[in-house]
């Protein structure tokens, strides 16, 4: 697979990209990605408390599979929720969580995001969702990558998206689709007012 040191890049690129399209804003977001080292697995995560636009190399912390720092620094509050789908999804090899602004204005109404083609196992004309769990939280993490099971995207009500890709691109790409339907419905939804 990768070193270190192309998945720490490419961290940072999806990072500044997702900054860049206005996905993530703030101190908002996290990001991280799978690999491994000597036959174990490594996540390399944003840090808590920095803008995803002007992360460093030496920002990105690398954690184990149960959360033990590898490197400096406090990583993202939401680790546990990317190491909680790690572990339940073995083919994911990178994370996208944002608070983008379509997507989740439909996580804070009743309203729900049509699914389109390419967002795993259908089983209901609509993308997953879970209940509100406090960000950050235990409940959080493990009702997320339960839902998370045969899902690549998941909307946190009253919260954002989560998406999961067989890499970090893939699950960036995916992030930035999502936000772009959600915009497309809202359209849609107001037209029909
Ligand atoms: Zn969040």
């Amino acid at each position: 697979m990768y070193d270190n040191k192309d998945n720490i890049k490419s961290i940072i690129e999806i990072s500044k990209y997702l900054f860049k399209k206005k996905l993530v804003s703030g101190k908002a977001g996290n990001v991280s990605a799978r690999f491994k080292d000597n036959g174990m697995d490594v996540i390399a995560i944003t840090p808590t408390l920095k803008s995803l636009g002007d992360l460093k190399e030496e920002d990105i912390i690398l954690v184990d599979i149960e959360g033990n720092n590898l490197t400096k620094g406090v990583p993202s509050s939401e680790v546990y929720l990317h190491l909680a789908i790690y572990k339940e999804k073995k083919d994911v090899g990178g994370i996208v969580h944002t608070h983008s602004i379509f997507a989740t204005g439909f996580a804070f109404s009743d309203k729900k995001i049509k699914r389109l083609e390419g967002f795993g196992e259908i089983k209901s004309p609509y993308l997953a969702e879970i209940a509100y769990e406090k960000p950050g939280s235990e409940k959080l993490a493990t009702k997320s990558a339960e839902a998370l099971k045969n899902e690549d995207v998941l909307i946190l009500k009253e919260h954002g998206v989560i998406v999961t890709g067989e890499n970090l691109k893939e699950a960036c790409l995916l992030a930035e689709f999502v936000e772009d339907i959600a915009k497309t419905q809202f359209i849609s939804h107001t037209l029909n007012l």
